[in-house]
């Protein structure tokens, strides 16, 4: 009987590491040299979806450089996964085991080739208030195949996060609208006061020391 438990734990082994990294790179960081906060973002891309490394390193390139409204330098680490099938999705009981194999640094963000949970949003954020049934998922944001508006897209899940807030905005440009817009990439300063000291409180940002 002890023999038949191991080897079931040990299948759960070879499961997690079914997940595999197959190159890492950083991203050129956008120079903010009024910062108050950094913010390093783990990005994961799959192997075998339709995101190709060049459109991601684009659209994450300039959702960073959103955050320096807020006097946030984002730099932002990409890394490419070699994962079964089912990780390449959203899908919350797959994507909880995938973040278990995986122990990402977070916040975490996944480029996914769609979403199968229901209602199928084109991109969603997990904080801290709706990880309660799902804590791996905190501080994470799932991105799918849709290729439209997607810096602002990224940015805005983004903004969810550290916030760990659903709150949205009606204000014309501002990028907490609830329909994406390539024009919708402004934060008001109360926005940017809430996602620094949320992120800040869930070390999800760093602050710079302050020069004397
Ligand atoms: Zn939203």
């Amino acid at each position: 009987m002890r023999t038949a438990g191991l080897a079931l734990l040990w299948a759960g082994c070879a499961l997690a590491q079914g997940i595999e990294t197959l190159s890492s790179e950083t991203l050129a960081p956008a120079a903010v040299p009024t910062a108050s906060h950094d913010l390093r973002i783990a990005a994961h891309l799959f192997e075998g979806t339709r995101w190709s490394p060049g459109e991601a390193r684009a659209a994450l390139t300039a959702a960073g450089a959103l955050f320096a409204q807020c006097g946030i330098a984002v730099s932002i680490d990409l890394h490419l996964l070699r994962a079964p099938r089912r990780f390449r999705y959203l899908y919350t009981p797959d994507s909880r085991e995938l973040l278990r194999g995986l122990a990402p640094r977070k916040p975490a963000l996944f480029l996914v080739e769609d979403t199968r949970n229901q209602p199928a949003y084109d991109a969603e954020a997990v904080g801290r208030a709706n990880a309660r049934t799902r804590p791996e998922m905190a501080d994470t944001a799932w991105i799918t195949y849709t290729r439209r508006d997607l810096p602002v897209v990224i940015a805005h899940e983004m903004v969810h996060v550290l916030s760990d807030s659903g709150s949205h905005s009606t204000e014309i440009g501002n990028l907490m609208n609830e329909d994406s817009d390539p024009g919708n990439t402004r934060l008001t300063p109360a926005q940017c006061e809430t996602l620094r000291a949320r992120g800040e409180a869930n070390a999800l940002l760093a602050p710079r020391m302050v020069k004397p």
